[in-house]
């Protein structure tokens, strides 16, 4: 089994026709247990951070990682797994809500692109302007809401956001910023089963929300949404991954994987040391060696 073919399965990078329905929700490539998954995603870590490690005194690149879910889906566990053996330093998570009366006075992209990664680091958003193709799409409610002047808002309104999108992330992308787009796809049922669980431990009640069985009654439309939003935003220099999320321990190797594949693409190395620099170590040596207590 070669390790770059897993993530490989589910990067879509340009397929103008892609169908969810062809990404089982419950497939797991294949790895057979949740013991020979735990170990891959050990070995992945541990890549990670050697790799994080070098991008951060490189101090060049910057990484974006997106994720986008509905509900219960797993983006907070796989974040808080994948990334448990990178450098707190060099991390960033932002998660994005309803946005305030403030950023709704703001074009739709204000208020991520003032959290982007600065190089050297990874940034995280857990959601992301990508909501404004889909819980947006999915209530135009809250499209009204956004003030936009009415003239521009027409039935292209989504292309239009497709098309601004790409060439924001094309510009990014130019300047070094590496994007990965995750899209953690459960099924309807195996959510129902999460949201049940969430209602009956304690440790997971306040993650229950009503809000989430509401927009479960909607799942369609998401789902086409989602569909629509990965057809025209999955390009070369931003996939996105379709991830099967029925099984937790799945997810989080396939996300490892490909974050690992995305950083060994770039020409990560430490800062070579010039001979100024050479000269200033030996005489710390030496200092140090002098005064020995
Ligand atoms: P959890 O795993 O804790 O449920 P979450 O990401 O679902 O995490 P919530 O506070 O439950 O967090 O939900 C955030 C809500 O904010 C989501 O329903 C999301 O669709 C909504 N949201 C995010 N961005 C926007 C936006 N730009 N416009 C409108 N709603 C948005
Ligand atoms: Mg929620």
């Amino acid at each position: 089994m070669k390790r770059t073919e897993l993530a490989r399965r589910y990067c879509i990078d340009g397929d103008t026709r892609f169908r969810l329905a062809s990404i089982n929700p419950d497939d797991t490539w294949k790895l057979k247990s949740k013991d020979q998954a735990q170990e891959w995603l050990q070995k992945g870590i541990a890549r990670l951070s050697e790799l994080q490690d070098k991008l951060y005194a490189q101090d060049q690149w910057a990484i974006l990682l997106i994720f986008q879910a509905m509900d219960a889906a797993g983006k907070d566990g796989t974040i808080k797994h994948v990334m448990s053996g990178v450098n707190p330093q060099g991390c960033q998570v932002f998660s994005f809500k309803t946005p305030s009366a403030e950023e709704l006075d703001h074009d739709f992209l204000w208020r991520t692109t003032r959290q982007l990664p600065e190089r050297g680091r990874i940034g995280i958003f857990n959601r992301s302007y990508y909501e404004e193709v889909l819980v947006v799409r999915v209530h135009p409610e809250l499209l009204a809401r956004q003030k936009v002047p009415p003239a521009l808002v027409t039935g292209d309104i989504w292309r239009e956001r497709f098309e601004d999108i790409n060439a924001f992330e094309r510009y990014l992308t130019r300047n070094g910023v590496i994007i990965r787009k995750f899209f953690l796809h459960v099924s309807k049922r195996e959510q129902r089963q999460r949201l049940l669980r969430r209602l009956e431990q304690p440790a997971k009640q306040w993650k229950f929300s009503l809000d989430d069985v509401h927009e479960r009654q909607k799942w369609g439309q998401y789902m086409r949404a989602y569909e629509d939003m990965i057809r025209h935003t999955a390009t070369d220099c931003a996939p996105w991954y379709v991830v099967p999320a029925d099984h937790k321990w799945f997810t989080r190797v396939v996300v490892a994987e490909a974050i690992v594949e995305a950083l060994e693409s770039l020409d990560l190395a430490y800062p070579k040391v010039g001979s100024a620099k050479r000269k200033e170590l030996a005489a710390v040596r030496t200092a140090l060696s002098v005064t020995k207590a």
